[in-house]
């Protein structure tokens, strides 16, 4: 279904500076459910597997805001890493008892919450 070939690499928990990246360009499709779950689809840059993470924000927001003026124009927001690990059930070898699936590759992913 595919067009993208699984790379069956060995096994190895890593992650390098571009997984991120090319995680979110490329297939990466992010979308926003209700209560805050975050749909997270895109492709593990190591081995291609295309697969889903939801993620749960729930944002806090500040129980009282009373900005000042000279900040109005800054919109409050919050900044949260999620932590993604490949949940590939391809074929890895070397892949330890205890670990279910993966390829051993993760990469955080930013996300940025803009408050009305
Ligand atoms: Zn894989
Ligand atoms: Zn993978």
């Amino acid at each position: 279904m595919s067009a993208h070939p699984h790379r069956a690499e060995p096994f190895e928990e890593v992650s390098e500076a571009h997984y991120a990246q090319t995680y979110l360009s490329g297939d990466f499709v992010h979308n926003l459910m209700a209560d805050s779950v975050h749909l997270l689809t895109g492709r593990c840059p190591r081995c291609g597997f295309t697969f889903t993470t939801e993620a749960t924000l729930t944002v806090v927001r500040s129980a009282v805001t009373t900005a000042p003026l000279a900040t109005a124009s800054t919109p409050p927001r919050t900044e949260l890493s999620i932590t993604v690990f490949c949940p590939c059930p391809g074929e890895h070898s070397g892949r330890p008892d205890d670990i279910p699936d993966g390829c051993g590759a993760y990469w955080a992913v930013l996300m940025e919450e803009r408050l009305p």
